[in-house]
């Protein structure tokens, strides 16, 4: 059995603090400080140079991609960590659309996050080959699915509100229809079992920073399934991603494995110390975790739902179809927000009118669940959020 008091252990968490917010940026693993002042001062401060081969920064990238594996059921040597989210997003789709190269149409949805539609865009554009973004709403995106799409591109969890795609039907279909998919684990590494090889996932992509908890701006991560990967040519052919990158060869060849997909000279702090905030999941049992996530939300909900009639429920009701996070409309919803975390309530606000709340179970307990309630509650019964205050807008939300 999972231990969450165990796992709460391992983080650092300011106190009187009830952090819904783990969706967004995950806490302070408390190694990873001490990880940090290792790679800062003894790898980098004292072996320089040398580091790259006596500290095994060189192999690093492949090394943690190997942790994450083992939460997206992937196997070994299928993932890769660097970049940013953004950058892999890219990569995966010229590489999909490159398997795919007569058929024009990139199929996602309206739900999904921006800046995936922002790089299926420029893509398009520097391809100028006529490939075309279809962007039904999410409910819809199956029955788009036909012999003329090149790649489908969706985010499993939707982060406004949690919807869930079917990932294993919607791959079946694609490739009864020979379209190549890629998934966002944006909102699902971490948050609920994902099984890449089980389900038959051509590509998938994800960022550390939310439910695996790297810190922020911590190295994003991408996989090819194994049997594509010596057909996946990288788009971004960057030299720590050739075959040899200390031969220097003037011409560009990639890599065998996984390691195609790395493009330049890695962020070794932040990939350390998210090689250090994966250690938590030792010992977790991703169905427990699952459950444990459920218990959470639904207890959420219900207590919201029986205080708080001006709220309403933006997340599907039935928990199979949730990620791990629970979204409420309200049209003060920012400063309702605001008023939160004032009080030590801490989630966050999503354009126009959504309150995001992330359930971690790894270190939020369902006693700090129901104490969050009712602090929500005392705020829209005493219209607490009703103050100037509350509503300047900032530029984080
Ligand atoms: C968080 C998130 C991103 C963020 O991309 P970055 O390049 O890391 O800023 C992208 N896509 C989805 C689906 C996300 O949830």
């Amino acid at each position: 059995m999972t231990d969450f008091t165990v796992t709460r252990a391992l983080f650092d968490i300011p106190p009187d603090l009830i952090y819904l917010d783990g969706n967004s940026l995950g806490v302070l693993p408390k190694a990873a400080s001490a990880r940090a002042e290792q790679v800062i001062r003894e790898e980098w401060g004292q072996q320089l140079i040398r580091a790259w081969n006596t500290a095994h920064w060189m192999e690093q990238p492949k090394r943690v991609g190997n942790k994450i594996s083992q939460l997206v059921g992937a196997p070994d040597n299928s993932i890769v960590i660097g970049d940013t989210l953004s950058i892999k997003v890219y990569q995966a789709l010229a590489s999909a659309l490159a398997l795919n190269p007569e058929r024009k149409i990139i199929l996602s949805d309206s739900g999904n996050f921006p800046t995936d539609l922002y790089m299926a865009q420029g893509l398009a554009q520097s391809l100028n080959q006529g490939h075309l973004l279809v962007t039904p709403e999410p409910e819809q995106v199956e029955d788009f699915i036909n012999d003329q799409v090149a790649v489908l591109m969706l985010t499993e969890v939707d982060y406004r509100t949690g919807r869930r795609h079917d990932m294993r039907r919607l791959i079946e279909k694609a490739h009864a229809h020979g379209v190549v998919t890629i998934w966002d684990l944006a909102h699902s590494a971490g948050a609920i079992p994902v099984n890449l090889s089980a389900d038959n996932a051509d590509f998938a992509v994800g960022c550390t920073y939310k439910y695996l908890n790297g810190g922020p701006g911590a190295p994003a991560f991408i996989y090819v399934a194994p049997h594509l990967l010596d057909k996946a040519r990288p788009a971004l052919s960057g030299w720590m991603g050739h075959n040899a990158p200390f031969a220097f060869h003037l011409d560009y060849q990639p890599a065998q494995d996984i390691e195609r997909m790395r493009v330049g000279t890695p962020a070794v702090i932040s990939s350390s110390i998210l090689e250090a905030a994966l250690d938590v999941w030792k010992g977790v049992n991703m169905l427990e975790l699952r459950q444990r996530s459920i218990e959470l939300s639904e207890l959420f909900i219900k207590e919201i739902e029986a205080h708080c009639p001006e709220l309403s429920l933006a997340s599907p009701r039935d928990p199979e179809q949730r990620g791990s996070q629970v979204s409420f409309r309200f049209a003060h919803g920012y400063a309702a927000m605001q008023a939160c975390i004032a009080q030590g309530v801490i989630g966050d606000f999503r354009a126009p009118d959504i309150m995001r709340f992330g359930f971690t179970p790894l270190y939020i307990s369902l006693e700090e669940v129901k104490r969050a309630t009712e602090i929500i509650t005392q705020i829209m019964r005493d219209r607490t959020w009703d103050k100037p205050e509350y509503k300047q807008r900032a530029a984080v939300t």
